[in-house]
């Protein structure tokens, strides 16, 4: 396999983890129906600060393993990708319960 898509598979593999990290610093949340759904607005600056500091911290305790491929440069930048892509609603609720108002 190569480097790029082994780093990529990586990336994924922390994906909930640098969610997790997002909802600690009020970044988001996930809904109450689909737990798997993150959910967020676009991020305020200061508020990704204060996820670095808590994702660093919990690298540094041992409390999050970065893969093999991963900085903790590329993790704060993964948290930053995942809050900047969230949806503001549940994908999938919006799908069962429609948005005809
Ligand atoms: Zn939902």
């Amino acid at each position: 396999m190569g480097a790029a898509k082994e780093m990529m598979l990586q990336r994924e593999g922390m994906t909930g983890v640098a969610e997790e990290v997002a909802i600690a610093a009020d970044l988001g949340e996930r809904c109450e129906m689909h737990k798997d759904v993150f959910m967020g607005e676009f991020p305020d600056e200061e508020l990704l600060v204060e996820a670095y500091k808590i994702a660093n911290a919990r690298i540094t305790k041992g409390e999050i393993e970065l893969p093999s491929m991963m900085s903790r440069r590329d993790f704060t930048d993964l948290i930053k990708e995942v809050v900047e892509q969230a949806p503001v609603f549940c994908p999938e609720c919006e799908r069962l319960f429609g948005k005809d108002d």
